[in-house]
């Protein structure tokens, strides 16, 4: 069972942030239409591990935090003024929250947004077996000591070499003592919270970090994490999310089964067109043609072209995914649904999410058949044809 131990974040984001070459500190920078700030706040709130979170900031950066961060998540508690340093601003964050009592405390890089929950708990979860632990990722590119003249004076081992994130997580109590006494002490040369637990003694633990939970330091970092330009609102910019629908009828007619959803069902009478008259897959094809914009049924498989006279449906409805891919697309869900008194379709239900699964390459989990009669109103409700309807998602890369 898991002990309730406090756990209080404090993200830093007092820096000036001048590296990133603009007048306005890179923790308020936008990337993909939201604050660099907002979303490092939202992945902490968003963690069950994290009970508060503090956002420690500049001096006069107010409004902006105001302007950047919604304030009125129950677990976000009011910022704190940061220092002339960021091991002072941390000193600052840490007597702040004092008053909450934390057990623990994780602290982190505002202008790290891209932290993922797996790295915060593996954090959070080794310091039940030491004071300190931070998320790290070993060197991978090969050291060179150079000399003023950028000649290279020796090649340096890797091996054993880290390379710091944030968060790092610590024992309040422990970490609250080290950044005191080495403040008293007149240590302000400490790069990072694990370098002032190391110097007050305290053993610090590595977790796995990742690549993609990068700080953003300079006008080159923010280029590189910018969404591509979409034309959408910002807040849907991230994924471009694409509906589109389906419809179809086709007439009852005497014959002795009918095709629906890609399967042969016995039935007194059968369903009249061109082709194999799917009324299920036609509307679905026709969802996807719609969810990309790509015309419809009847001007890639006109009715007048004999090489499609009594073709199974699957083939349209593959040419369709054809076209979805061309366009760098995945399809995320199809939802059919039948219109008809008969056939029962429930029996054949699983069989037909089967067979459409299979068409379109998915789980079966995002293919949904349904049914229903129309209560014996309409042509549906006098047998004279079936109907079918059809949503489907598409998401463009
Ligand atoms: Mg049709």
């Amino acid at each position: 069972m898991r002990v309730s131990l406090k756990t209080v974040v404090l993200i830093i984001a007092a820096g000036r942030g001048t590296r990133a070459g603009a007048t306005t500190p890179k923790q308020y920078a936008m990337v993909g239409g939201v604050p660099v700030l907002a979303q490092t706040v939202g992945a902490f709130i968003g963690s069950p591990d994290v009970d508060l979170v503090t956002v420690v900031i500049g001096e006069d950066d107010r409004a902006l935090y105001d302007g950047a961060v919604a304030s009125n998540h129950r677990k976000l508690m009011p910022p704190a003024t940061g220092g002339d340093t960021r091991q002072r601003s941390v000193l600052n964050g840490l007597r702040a929250v004092m008053k909450y009592a934390p057990d623990r405390v994780l602290i982190h890089d505002g202008v790290r947004p891209f932290v993922t929950a797996d790295i915060i708990e593996r954090v959070w979860k080794a310091l039940d077996q030491a004071p300190g632990a931070i998320a790290a990722i070993p060197l991978a590119d090969t050291l060179k000591r150079a000399d003023a003249d950028r000649r290279v004076g020796e090649t340096v081992g890797r091996s054993g070499l880290w390379r710091a994130q944030t968060p790092q997580g610590f024992r309040f109590a422990g970490i609250l003592a080290a950044h005191e006494a080495a403040d008293a002490a007149g240590r302000n040369d400490l790069t990072d919270d694990a370098a002032v637990a190391e110097w007050a003694g305290l053993a610090v633990t590595l977790v796995d970090g990742s690549e993609t939970n990068r700080k953003l330091t300079t006008a080159e970092d923010l280029a590189m994490v910018q969404p591509p330009e979409t034309g959408l609102a910002p807040e849907v910019g991230l994924a471009d999310v694409r509906t589109g629908q389906g419809f179809d009828v086709h007439r009852l007619a005497t014959g002795d089964h009918v095709w629906l959803c890609g399967i042969r069902i016995a039935h007194s009478h059968g369903l009249e067109g061109h082709s194999d008259a799917d009324v299920g897959l036609h509307a679905l094809t026709d969802a996807l043609l719609g969810a990309i914009g790509d015309g419809d049924i009847g001007q890639h498989f006109p009715n007048t072209d004999a090489r499609w006279k009594g073709a199974a449906s699957h083939v349209f409805l593959a040419d369709a995914l054809r076209r979805v891919r061309a366009r760098d697309g995945r399809i995320t869900n199809v939802d059919v649904t039948l219109l008809c008194e008969a056939p029962k379709i429930s029996p054949h239900r699983d069989a037909m999410r089967q067979r459409i699964a299979e068409v379109l390459e998915i789980e079966v989990s995002r293919v949904a058949v349904k049914a229903t009669t129309t209560e014996g109103l309409g042509f549906t409700g006098r047998r004279e044809g079936i109907a079918a309807l059809a949503t489907a998602t598409v998401v463009l890369r």
